[in-house]
């Protein structure tokens, strides 16, 4: 059994997905092991997304990511990383396959509705920095 990281981003809480979204991930053999909504604040989303500090779309990224309620979840199941990067679709929603989360429900590559662990090294990580072991279930 594999576990990964997702987050639904602040577009998405906005539009009223969570609900959509979580049902992708269940009907898909995803179990839900803990999920929270909280708001990011910009040192914890800042380090989040650390690997991208030198890219030049970093600020707008950790000012998106701040700029509501995100939902957080630990996904588990059989291949649960590679088969959230498959229901998630492209970074880019115009390059998501059809069906896939990105394409039905955002608009642009920064409002791009989910993240996804994109290893299983880094699901192990990010998992630990957002949830507490007590927390995940
Ligand atoms: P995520 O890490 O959020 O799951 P991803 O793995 O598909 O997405 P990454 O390359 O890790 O894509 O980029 C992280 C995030 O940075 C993207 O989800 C997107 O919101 C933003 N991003 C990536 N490339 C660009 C870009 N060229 N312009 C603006 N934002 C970008
Ligand atoms: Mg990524």
């Amino acid at each position: 059994m594999e576990q990964t990281l997702s987050i639904i981003k602040p577009d998405a809480v906005k539009k009223g997905v969570i609900g959509k979204i979580v049902d992708r991930f269940e009907s898909n053999g995803l179990r839900i092991a803990a999920m929270k909504k909280v708001q990011l604040d910009a040192s914890k989303a800042g380090d989040f997304y650390a690997v991208h500090k030198d890219r030049p779309f970093y600020g707008e990224l950790v000012e998106f990511m701040t700029s509501g309620p995100v939902v957080i979840l630990v996904l588990e199941g059989e291949d649960a990383m590679a088969k959230n990067r498959d229901l998630m679709g492209a970074t880019n929603p115009k390059e998501a396959a059809k069906g896939t989360i990105r394409a039905d429900f955002a608009d642009s590559i920064d409002a791009n509705a989910v993240h996804g662990s994109d290893s299983l090294e880094n699901a192990a990580n990010e998992i630990k920095f957002f949830f507490s072991k007590e927390e995940v279930i």
